[in-house]
């Protein structure tokens, strides 16, 4: 007797992450939103009697690309500031237009557009950093998407909190709330060293010790962030984080652009890892981190966008290509992050940094289907000799057709489920006229 499944799928190539290399010819076997199987596409349709089943010739599945960094929301944001470094970006663009307009309903629509694109980029997690996380939850649940959400603490207040003890009672009490929402876990968000203080950051330090949660921060993003801080503290910030206990397991850096080799020691030493956003680098000025340095170390890689007010996209693909391309050229070593370690850490390794590896990054049997396809059938990927060097040097993310999350289809043959594009478009163009008027 046949075992019953929800969905077969028999693409071309399985990519499953885990291990190097590509199957072809297997399917993958969900039921409840979990893969089942990873087996050849024959054993396959002998073994499982599925409700659907969907060819996808000349398409790679691939495990769900993460988003390791991104502020969701700020995707209404989009072209509203550009050619700026971060500090003039910062303090004459952005967080004046925060302050004024930042609310639920901003959020809401922001992460809803941000989802959409996501999605529909083959991107199905996202670790997101901003205001108004409870906002931004219902908008990820509402697209269906799996998302970390930020417990973000500043020491300023904003229309969101009033002061660092507000902002961290009020992501406790969301995170109390939703917790047990399986597409939705928590890390704190601390915004960055240079707008936290050391009470803070201790404080910090034994709620995620205590609750077990990853630690979410801005650091070494450009040399005056390091140069204020030896002003203010006498250490650079990674020396003073240590110092106050923060790194470990869990905490990610998110930019890690100007750390020295003994910065890159303390991060390989405390097992942290670090969020790579290669094109928000280069397009506010900060640098390229010395990526190669940091896989010799050891540290754990992820890729992430930032915001589409500093990237301008959320695609994780351009961030796959971009982040190989910047590490071979800046170390001189055509060998470092070959296309197998940056899809990995565009996966697993960022699963990993979330703590979330038990549950996704991989395609392999137990995990939950967060799965893509993606479709090398055009002329501009012939021929193929190796899917996996295609999906970063090659692919686009114009080029995902279907996208599941948790088993649920997302994106259908490149059209969305259940988000609206024109309602999407209507939304964002009544906050471009707000933010222009
Ligand atoms: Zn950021």
């Amino acid at each position: 007797m046949k075992v019953t499944a929800d969905l077969l799928l028999l693409p071309q190539w399985v990519v499953p992450v885990e291990s190097d290399g590509t199957l072809a010819d297997h399917a993958v076997v969900v039921r409840d939103g979990c893969i089942l199987d990873v087996l050849p596409a024959d054993a396959a349709q002998a073994r499982y009697d599925a409700t659907q089943t969907l060819a996808l010739p000349g398409q790679a599945l691939i495990p769900g690309l993460i988003n390791l960094h991104t502020h969701a929301a700020m995707s209404l944001f989009r072209g509203f500031a550009d050619d700026l470094p971060l500090m003039a970006w910062l303090n004459d663009r952005i967080w004046p237009a925060e302050k004024k307009h930042s609310s639920e309903a901003f959020v809401r629509d922001g992460t809803l557009l941000a989802a959409a694109e996501m999605l529909a980029g083959g991107i199905t997690c996202c670790n997101d950093m901003y205001f108004f996380p409870q906002a931004a939850g219902e908008a990820f649940l509402q697209a269906g998407m799996r998302a970390t959400l930020g417990m973000i603490v500043l020491e300023f207040p904003s229309a969101y909190a009033s002061d660092a003890d507000d902002y961290l009672a009020k992501g406790l009490a969301l995170r109390d709330e939703l917790k047990d929402e399986p597409l939705l876990t928590f890390a704190f968000a601390p915004h960055a060293p240079y707008t936290i203080s050391d009470t803070t950051f201790g404080r910090i330090t034994t709620l995620a010790e205590q609750l077990g949660l990853p630690i979410h921060t801005h650091i070494h993003e450009t040399v005056d962030e390091i140069r204020d801080s030896l002003k203010q503290y006498g250490v650079r910030p990674l020396e003073r984080l240590a110092r106050l206990g923060l790194l470990g397991p869990n905490f990610i850096g998110v930019h890690a652009v100007h750390v020295n080799e003994a910065e890159i020691g303390l991060l390989a030493q405390h097992g942290c890892h670090v969020a790579h956003c290669p094109t928000s680098g280069l397009k506010l000025a900060s640098g390229i981190a010395p990526v190669a340095d940091l896989l010799h170390a050891g540290v754990n890689l992820g890729f992430g966008t930032d915001s589409a007010a500093s990237n301008n996209r959320l695609d994780l693909f351009a961030e796959m290509r971009l982040a190989a391309l910047l590490a071979k050229g800046s170390s001189g070593d055509a060998a470092i992050l070959p296309a197998a370690a940056a899809l990995k850490a565009a996966t697993l390794g960022a699963a990993r940094a979330l703590n979330l590896d038990g549950r996704i990054g991989s395609i392999v049997p137990g995990k939950r289907a967060d799965l893509v396809a993606v479709d090398l059938h055009a002329l501009s990927s012939q021929p193929v000799f190796d899917p996996v060097s295609h999906l970063v040097y090659v692919a686009g993310r114009e080029d995902v057709t279907h996208v599941w999350v948790d088993g649920k289809l997302k994106l259908n043959d490149r059209c969305l489920v259940n988000l609206e594009p024109d309602d999407l478009t209507a939304r964002a163009t009544y906050w471009r006229n707000k933010l222009t008027a």
